[in-house]
């Protein structure tokens, strides 16, 4: 599931042709329940000759999209280079969950960068969902959005920590973010696993390749153009940018690259700065919703407090979509139904004996630090990735900032460009292993439910 694809022989260079898919025919062959029931998309031409462009992103991602379309509102004339198939990365196969924040706490914010990072972080910690709703909204996109997500607690010590962080929304002004235990927590998320959690109305969870694929269908709309199939593999880093791939290239004012956990070696400099990370998701049969309605009463989508937390929830076609595990360095586990059932089957052992559907992986880019790192390599050539697993959200606030910066906005842009790049300790050979032995270190702490 991680390698990379190539294009069908029989790929026209036309965005005339219109896919449907079906699990016997998934878009880019991905064996995804989202790849399944992906909306019908045009088949975007593969890069041939030369182009020209204000600005060129690299990567069709939330990210890239998200930045693409943003910049396209704001009258330029953009093209996306996209190895695969919009979506195709992390973003087409995730969790669908939009929980709002970053990856660190905003108390952790302050402990490392000070009062203002804070108050900077905080400002924005809410932008992603609400351009999310926003073009949902103003483009029609039918991604089965829904409102609400909770972070659950195991055991007293997570829940204090769960208190904590509500406490901390509401002083940055998410005053609707609420604590539940107990009955109250049973309301929204049926299972004994927990004592309670942090409930957030204005999270969320959709069908997230139906969302970029409607970003994208957005972008073109607005005249902007996309050609898939064209892995880029190198930028030229002058005052007059070029991106090449196999077959063509695309001369542009300014570049922004956005292939995250994929990158690889078309800036091998950004890409040696993140650790692609997989995580694991399966798709059961059709339970159906009056099941559905038992486990999940208000359809809020579950991520637990753990370190290497499980995530799922209800799909609108009646599935539970569970998630969870990692490997360091992006590989396949041997059997990912072997991984994340038994995980299933602790948080609701009702379901012993249901059919797994679809099972994939998907690689997100793990930074350091566990913020984003955002910047530039030349004066032309911007680029936003390392979201550290936590992406749905941040990245369209992230993409929105790579956009802003390219009109000359740059003053949120440098909240996050401003943060010190830290590598990875052990370097690119011992990366993996001192991050398993840290993984192992917080996974003990999450058995002894601290
Ligand atoms: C299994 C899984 C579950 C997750 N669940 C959640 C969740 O529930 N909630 C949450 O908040 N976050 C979740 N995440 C994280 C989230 O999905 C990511 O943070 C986010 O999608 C990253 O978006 P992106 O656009 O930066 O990268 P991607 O979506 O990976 O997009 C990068 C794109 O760039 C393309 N590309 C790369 N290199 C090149 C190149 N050289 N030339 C051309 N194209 C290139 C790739 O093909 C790809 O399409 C999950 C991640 C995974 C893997």
């Amino acid at each position: 599931m991680n390698a990379t694809t190539t294009a069908p022989a029989s790929a026209p260079n036309s965005d005339r042709v219109i896919d449907t898919f079906s699990p016997a025919s998934p878009y880019a062959g991905m064996p995804t329940y989202y790849a399944a029931s992906a909306n019908p998309t045009p088949r975007r031409p593969e890069l041939l000759g030369e182009e020209r462009a204000d600005i060129c992103v690299v990567g069709a991602g939330f990210t890239g999209m998200g930045a693409a379309l943003e910049l396209a509102e704001r009258g330029y004339k953009v093209i996306v280079v996209e190895g695969e198939r919009v979506g195709w990365g992390a973003s087409g196969r995730n969790g669908g969950q939009l929980v709002n924040g970053y990856s660190r706490r905003m108390l952790e914010v302050r402990q490392h960068y000070g009062a203002e990072a804070e108050k900077a972080f905080g400002a924005m910690a809410l932008e992603g969902q609400g351009i999310i709703r926003e073009r949902v909204a103003k483009y029609g996109i039918a991604c089965d959005l829904r409102a609400g997500n909770a972070i659950m607690a195991m055991s007293k010590p997570q829940l204090k920590t769960l208190a904590e962080r509500t406490e901390e929304w509401h002083r940055h002004g998410h005053t609707q973010m609420f604590l539940a235990e107990g009955a109250a927590a049973r309301e929204h998320i049926n299972s004994d696993r927990y004592i309670g959690g942090m409930f957030d109305p204005i999270g969320g969870h959709m069908h997230s390749l139906n969302y970029v694929l409607g970003e994208a269908a957005a972008f073109e709309s607005l005249g902007g153009r996309i050609f898939e199939y064209s892995r880029v593999t190198h930028v030229d880093r002058g005052a007059e940018p070029v991106v090449h791939t196999a077959k063509g290239k695309v001369r542009a004012n300014k570049v922004l690259v956005c292939g995250n956990a994929y990158l690889g070696d078309a800036a091998p400099d950004l890409s040696g700065r993140v650790l692609p990370v997989s995580s694991q998701v399966i798709a059961t049969e059709v339970l159906g919703d009056d099941l559905l309605e038992t486990l999940f009463p208000t359809n809020y989508c579950i991520e637990d407090i753990r370190y290497i937390p499980d995530y799922y929830r209800r799909t609108a076609d009646g599935r539970l979509l569970y998630g969870g595990g990692t490997i360091y360095g992006g590989f396949d586990p041997a059997s990912i139904e072997g991984k994340i059932l038994p995980q299933l089957h602790q948080t609701f052992p009702q379901l012993k004996g249901v059919k797994v559907d679809f099972q994939w992986s998907g690689n997100f880019a793990l930074t350091m630090t566990r913020y984003p790192q955002m910047g530039r390599v030349s004066d032309s050539v911007y680029f936003s990735q390392g979201d550290s697993g936590h992406g749905v959200t941040t990245t369209q606030m992230l993409g929105r900032r790579l956009a802003e910066a390219i009109d000359g906005q740059m003053t949120k842009f440098d909240v996050f460009a401003s943060l010190p790049y830290i590598p990875f300790v052990g370097g690119k050979l011992f990366r993996v292993p001192y991050c398993v032995v840290g993984a192992w270190y917080y996974g003990m702490r999450d058995r002894l439910g601290i």
